[in-house]
């Protein structure tokens, strides 16, 4: 599946915002380091290493004095601002700079800073696995694996929930600025619910796009997946990846059931 050279701008935009982004430590665990560098830098360096991204807005908290650390020089085409209260808030202030620097056509992927380790080869399937659907946008996502229980407030089972068509959501998630920014902006009423990008667009009345994602992508969120994070870029690193030790093949079916099946 090859990516269509489209006209239209090709921004990203991180989140890198909020201070429940801690591990525990003092350091946001953006900047916590993996592999010798900056969380944040894993993530960058993949967007950054991507021609066809014009750009990228980093939205980080007013008193953030990690982020100069992460690059002896700044890229030309890393950009800078103010995140939110909420992640939908850091997002929207991110979207306003896309708007700014490359205008309503431009397209966006929303990346979290926290997952440094997707891959541009899962990136570009996301992209033109949209454009072949024809689709609003998309995300990517993995379907979910374990069985999954209801509990009631006394963590007693409640009942168990049919996963066959449950997906977790991941990030990037690539739609049109300008339909992502006003879904955002309706939706802004209730920030809390508002936990990715596609919910806005979801309640605008739209379809995205699931596209699996075959390559380990996970959000550092307990001090366990660092560690994870570790192994996972060692192993791409002897040169089994990235993604060949975790590469699941997709079943080129129709979009949206792309469900993958293990290759061992
Ligand atoms: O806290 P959580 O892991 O859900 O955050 C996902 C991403 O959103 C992280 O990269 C975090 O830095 C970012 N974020 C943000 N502004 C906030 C909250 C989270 O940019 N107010």
């Amino acid at each position: 599946m090859s990516v269509p050279n489209r006209p239209e701008p090709l921004w990203a935009v991180v989140p890198a915002a909020g201070v429940g982004a801690r591990m525990g430590g003092v350091l946001p665990k953006q900047y916590l380091p993996l592999g010798g560098v900056p969380l944040i830098r894993h993530t960058l360096e993949t967007l950054l290493g991507m021609p066809e991204i014009d750009g990228i807005v980093v939205t980080l908290s007013a008193d953030d004095s990690h982020w100069p650390s992460v690059f002896d020089t700044l890229p030309t085409n890393l950009h800078t601002t103010e995140g939110g209260i909420e992640r939908v808030d850091s997002v929207m202030a991110g979207l306003e700079k896309v708007l700014d620097f490359a205008g309503g056509d431009a397209r966006v992927l929303v990346h979290d800073a926290a997952r440094p380790l997707a891959t541009s080869h899962d990136i570009r399937r996301l992209m033109a696995s949209v454009d072949e659907a024809r689709a609003v946008g998309g995300i990517l996502a993995v379907p979910v694996q374990d069985t999954l229980k209801r509990s009631d407030d006394t963590r007693r089972i409640v009942s168990t929930v049919r996963r066959s068509e449950l997906w977790q959501a991941q990030t990037p998630q690539y739609f049109p600025v300008t339909l992502l920014y006003r879904s955002l902006q309706t939706s802004h009423v209730q920030p809390e619910l508002i936990t990715d990008e596609a919910s806005a667009i979801e309640r605008a009345g739209h379809e995205p796009l699931l596209v699996e994602a075959l390559d380990a992508n996970f959000k550092i969120t307990r001090p366990g997946d660092l560690a994870l994070a570790e192994a996972v870029l060692a192993s791409r690193n002897r040169g089994q990846g990235p993604g060949d030790a975790t590469r699941f093949a997709p079943n080129d079916t129709a979009p949206g059931k792309q469900r993958g099946k293990r290759t061992e």
